[in-house]
């Protein structure tokens, strides 16, 4: 049997969203010149997530200014995106993909980047409301923006306090809405961050005029004349036109786990986004990865892993050398405060908190374990975010007096301990 040309190798990605986007691009750069085809369930032309719970919610400009990629492009690299087809199954041992609409697929290359899905919680009588949102699509923006309607100033309960809820609660305020947000734990935040940073953003939502109520377990809801009812276990009771769900992710794992793959918190992949069959890749927030720094598993949900293990999975694919060894970081916008958090704050046991002189919040959460610094969440507050990258990445002793210090000049110079 002839050997095939390099022209006509397949590599198809199911999930076109930030990984799986990337992925197709820096095949291209990487020198991949077989064909290319990605899947998504999604009918839009990819777009950027991070927005839909931040400008997208408040502009009214609809989601054409902000595409991953112009289509031209996609046409330009001889990208074939599939948009509205979802991937029902995998044969690993023949290659081939097999498509909701019937048609069948093979591939030498299959990278898996199928993301997640926002949790809906089953509490009674949520399922019969049509006011209901989570938000993870251009669709569900689109849901909440008709139910808002020429009146905005309608009242709106988000269940769940973590990032989304709290972006989303400040995005619906300022259209004027009248937004609570529930929260089942003590404080806001409380898987993520530091006590002192979840109370900073409560009050900044409070004062805001957003209502954040905390150790809230909604246990039902009830619907009367387009008006719904949410009640909590303490019997308190909040009054909702619209209802949005913001309580954590469930990763696409299912097509990968009926394939045989492994999963452990997400599709298991080594340092080169491979998975447990040597012909399929997974990256972005599906994949439980390594990270050197931490010397730990992680899954992580954010746009520069999904971009970054892209990078990584198209060397690879092309048979080069690279692996994954990044520092994580996000970011949030809430009102005029930009939050910026780089490395992992799991397993911290002691704090530094740095106040800068200014008249604006300007302030940065340092986490160790022992002296070790793991972590920086930093208000408004590029520097600190820049210099937490550093030392982390370098694996740099901070002088934890000097970095409490907000009279100090804040610069590495004044901070590393030789
Ligand atoms: P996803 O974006 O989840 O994409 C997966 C894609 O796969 C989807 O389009 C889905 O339709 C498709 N798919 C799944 N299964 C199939 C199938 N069987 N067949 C076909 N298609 C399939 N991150 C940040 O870093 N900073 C932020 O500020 C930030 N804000 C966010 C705000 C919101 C509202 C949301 C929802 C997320 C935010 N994130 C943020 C997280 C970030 O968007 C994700 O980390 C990122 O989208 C992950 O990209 P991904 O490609 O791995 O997965």
């Amino acid at each position: 049997m002839a050997l095939k040309s390099h022209k006509e190798f397949i590599c198809v990605i199911v999930g076109a969203s930030h990984a799986g986007v990337n992925l197709a691009f820096a095949l291209r750069r990487e020198g991949w010149e077989g064909q290319i085809i990605l899947f998504d369930a999604d009918p839009e032309l990819p777009y950027h997530r991070p927005p839909l719970s931040k400008t997208y919610l408040t502009d009214l400009e609809g989601l054409s200014a902000t595409p991953l990629k112009s289509a031209e492009s996609y046409e330009r690299d001889a990208i074939q995106l599939n948009l509205g087809i979802r991937v029902a199954s995998i044969d690993s041992n023949e290659k081939k993909v097999f498509l909701d609409d019937g048609s069948v697929h093979a591939y030498d290359k299959l990278v898996l980047a199928t993301g997640a899905r926002p949790i809906i919680p089953s509490i009674p009588g949520l399922g019969t409301t049509k006011a209901v949102f989570p938000l993870r699509t251009a669709a569900d923006v689109e849901g909440i923006r008709k139910s808002l309607g020429d009146e905005p100033k309608k009242d709106i309960v988000i269940i769940g306090g973590g990032y989304i809820g709290l972006e989303i609660a400040a995005s619906l305020k300022k259209l004027g809405a009248n937004v609570t947000v529930l929260e089942r734990e003590e404080r806001i935040l409380a898987r993520v961050t530091a006590p002192e940073m979840s109370d900073f953003f409560n009050r900044l939502h409070t004062q805001n005029g957003v209502k954040v109520l905390t150790g809230k377990n909604v246990t039902s809801v009830a619907t009367e004349n387009e008006k719904h009812t949410v009640v909590c276990s303490d019997g308190s009771t909040y009054s909702a036109h619209i209802i949005v769900i913001g309580v954590g992710i469930h990763v696409n794992t299912e097509l990968a786990a009926k394939a045989g793959i492994t999963i452990e918190n997400g599709i298991k992949v080594d340092s080169t986004a491979r998975t447990s069959d040597e012909n399929i890749y997974a990256i972005g927030d599906c994949t439980f990865h390594y990270n050197p720094h931490y010397d730990k598993y992680v899954r992580l949900e954010s746009v520069q892993n999904a971009v970054d293990q892209a990078k990584v999975a198209a060397s690879a694919i092309c048979g080069k050398d690279c692996t994954y060894d990044t520092i994580p970081w996000f970011w949030s916008d809430q009102y005029d405060v930009k939050l910026q958090i780089v490395g992992l704050s799991v397993g911290y046991d002691n704090i530094i908190i740095r106040k800068e002189q200014k008249d604006q919040p300007c302030f940065s959460i340092w986490y160790f374990k022992g002296d070790r610094l793991l972590s920086v969440d930093a208000i408004n507050n590029a520097k600190a975010y820049v210099f937490g990258t550093k030392f982390i990445k370098n694996n740099e002793s901070v002088d934890k007096s000097k970095l409490a210090d907000g009279t100090a000049e804040f610069k590495p110079a004044n901070l590393i301990v030789e």
